[in-house]
């Protein structure tokens, strides 16, 4: 096992889950150093194979369920990939979106948007209040384009 000190994030992360009634196994330790740390959208069995390396005992069971528990606790978010499989990464900090390259996963977030009037006009067509929008974009990052 090595020896290193969680990055803040991190370390915020498992106060989080702490705080939220989860014990801190090794395995989540290292799963939340890879989610936090992460500047790509990984799917459970990336997330398996990099855990793994620092710790070999991780099963994909844990992987799942470590998933399950950041998302629960709003530390982490799903996102939709092209192929139609699930990804994680961090949760986007108040009101931010993301672009996600549809090759390898970057992830880069985004702050402020500019849906007013197109919220005003679906709301007038539709008689409806909207109270919020998931807005996610694909693309390619600079390096796979
Ligand atoms: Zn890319
Ligand atoms: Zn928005």
């Amino acid at each position: 096992m090595s020896n290193h000190t969680p990055t803040p994030l991190s370390q915020a992360w498992l106060d989080t889950l702490q705080a939220g009634g989860y014990r801190i196994t090794r395995p989540l330790q290292v799963i939340v150093e890879i989610l936090a740390n992460s500047t790509r959208a990984l799917g459970p069995v990336n997330i398996y194979d990099l855990a793994r390396k620092e710790y070999p005992k991780t099963g994909l069971v844990t992987v799942y369920r470590a998933l399950e528990k950041l998302e629960a606790t709003g530390l982490v978010q799903r996102v939709h990939q092209a192929d139609g499989c699930h990804a994680y990464l961090r949760a986007a900090n108040g009101h931010e979106h993301i672009l996600l390259c549809s090759l390898c996963g970057q992830v880069v977030y985004f702050a402020g948007d500019d849906l007013s009037d197109l919220i005003a006009r679906v709301e007038g067509q539709s008689g409806f209040t909207i109270q919020e929008h998931w807005l996610q974009f694909h693309g390619l990052c600079a390096n796979c384009q």
